[in-house]
């Protein structure tokens, strides 16, 4: 088969690629190779009841599919250049904002209208966090909540479905040049085209790094976020919720001047196992039905850890530490707030006595024997910080659960085109390194296509 152009990968980078391409080329043969299913044959075994936690499926219906991880996310639509990623480096800062503010109008005339749009810009709670030492970040979010965000894509599914064709359950397994353009090659055959973008995510990050190895791409691999999910009383939280949704509050550590930040804040959420390449994981989900909610928030704080030459390997650091979390525990670890301060392991007992319930069955037990004392110092550090702008985030029932890591892809070498030494070959969203959000990896996934469009349209 052969095709104008070939996008591996049906996350946001890919879709709007995808979605972008049948607007300013509407005469483009396209076809999105997808390691997992469509939409509607996501779905994660654990139930709760036969199944109670991750039993390490070999496709992820959490992380692969139509999608993408994004798929049964918060639907934060962060439009901001100060996190998310490093877009506007290569872009610019202008363009990358008009790009966020274009992917959320898509997603509005697809099922989104009527979400809302909480800001940070003049918030008071900005000076009475300068006043405690902490800062935080200016953006606009857009929250869909994990049921809109849901019907936003499988309304764009169904509109591009008879437009381009999909290949679900169909991983990629191998890129080449050829005379012509590129071979994607797959389990159920190889395909050609002019152009290749590549979409791959977090979870196609060790696929990505061989064809960049097979294709001399050069890459780099720095850093990786480690820390907790914090659980609180939704009600501490609330002023902040309220007004901004999500906080992004920095802290830089007394100690040893590390940056700890607060991530993915989820008000009346829940917390969820994640797996990321066999290893679990926590994270966080909120829904926008009223009936889905609970009483309590929830939020990372993460240590950015940053690697000097020689050690090239800072996914495997935070792996590693990830396992040892589920060699203790079997999975997710949570502790109590005042177990850690008192060094004990938390118990089944003590954690059904805690006045926080916690939302995610993890095993009780000990963080302090799975997280680096470097780490751990900041994140206790940060609560009590965060305690003086919310009290009650440094109770005793504060509930952590270790560990959350955030994997970065390693960086792919680009230009300010998203696009590899190779002419036509680019690299967007998540798996370039180059992008850590949905809005970013979206609107990268617009960048590139308006430019493939482009050069189509031009011949
Ligand atoms: C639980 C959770 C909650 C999140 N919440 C938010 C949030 O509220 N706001 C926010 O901004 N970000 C959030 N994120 C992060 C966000 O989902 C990602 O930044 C975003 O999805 C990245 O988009 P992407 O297209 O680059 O990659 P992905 O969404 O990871 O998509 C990549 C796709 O490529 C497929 N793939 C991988 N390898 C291959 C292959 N070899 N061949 C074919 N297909 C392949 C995968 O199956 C996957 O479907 C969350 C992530 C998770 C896991």
């Amino acid at each position: 088969m052969r095709y104008d152009c070939m996008i591996v990968g049906a996350g946001p980078g890919g879709i709007f690629s995808a979605y972008e391409l049948t607007k300013k080329a509407p005469n483009m043969k396209v076809a999105v190779f997808e390691l997992g299913s469509e939409l509607s044959g996501r779905r994660c075994p654990i139930d709760g009841d036969k199944v109670k936690s991750c039993i390490k499926c070999k496709t992820c219906a959490i992380m692969n599919g139509f999608g993408g991880a994004g798929a049964f996310s918060d639907g934060k639509y962060n439009i901001t250049n100060d996190f998310g990623g490093s877009l506007y480096e290569y872009i610019g800062r202008k363009r990358a904002i008009e790009l966020m503010e274009y992917v959320d109008r898509i997603n509005m005339s697809h099922g989104g209208e009527g979400t809302k749009m909480y800001s940070t810009v003049g918030a008071d709670f900005k000076k009475k966090c300068i006043q405690n030492k902490l800062t935080l970040l200016d953006a606009s979010v857009r929250h869909l909540g994990t049921d809109i965000n849901y019907v936003v894509l499988e309304n764009i599914y169904s509109e591009l479905s008879g437009k381009i064709d999909f290949y679900f359950n169909t991983p990629a397994t191998k890129i080449a040049k050829n005379e012509h353009g590129y071979t994607v090659s797959t389990p159920k055959g190889d395909f050609e085209g002019d152009s290749c973008i590549i979409s791959v995510g977090r979870s196609g990050s060790k696929w990505m790094e061989s064809v960049c190895r097979d294709m001399g791409i050069a890459t780099n691999s720095s850093r990786v976020d480690i820390g907790v999910r914090v659980e609180i009383p939704a009600v501490v939280f609330e002023h902040i919720t309220n007004e901004l949704y999500e906080g992004k509050i920095v802290y830089r550590t007394e100690k040893f001047e590390d940056r700890v930040r607060t991530f993915c804040m989820n008000p009346n959420g829940i917390v969820v196992n994640e797996n990321t390449n066999g290893i679990v994981t926590v994270n966080g989900h909120s829904f926008e039905d009223p009936k889905r909610k609970t009483k309590n928030t929830n939020f990372a704080l993460l240590v950015a850890k940053h690697f000097s030459e020689p050690f090239k390997d800072s996914n495997g650091y935070g792996e590693n530490i990830a396992r040892l979390s589920n060699m203790l525990g079997g999975g997710v670890i949570v502790q109590r707030f005042g177990d850690l301060e008192r060094g004990r392991r938390s118990t089944k007992q003590r954690i059904e006595e805690n006045t926080v319930t916690p939302t995610l069955a993890a095993t009780p037990g000990d963080l302090s024997l799975v997280l680096p004392k470097r780490i751990l110092d900041g994140i206790i550090e940060m609560i009590y910080a965060l305690d003086k702008i919310a009290p009650g985030t440094a109770n005793d029932d504060t509930l952590l659960y270790g560990v959350e890591v955030k994997f970065y892809n390693m960086e792919v070498e680009l230009d300010e085109n998203l696009e590899t030494c190779h002419r036509d070959l680019f690299v967007i969203g998540d798996g370039s390194g180059v992008t850590h959000s949905l809005s970013h990896a979206s609107a990268s996934g617009v960048y590139v296509a308006d430019l493939i469009a482009e050069r189509f349209n031009k011949r």
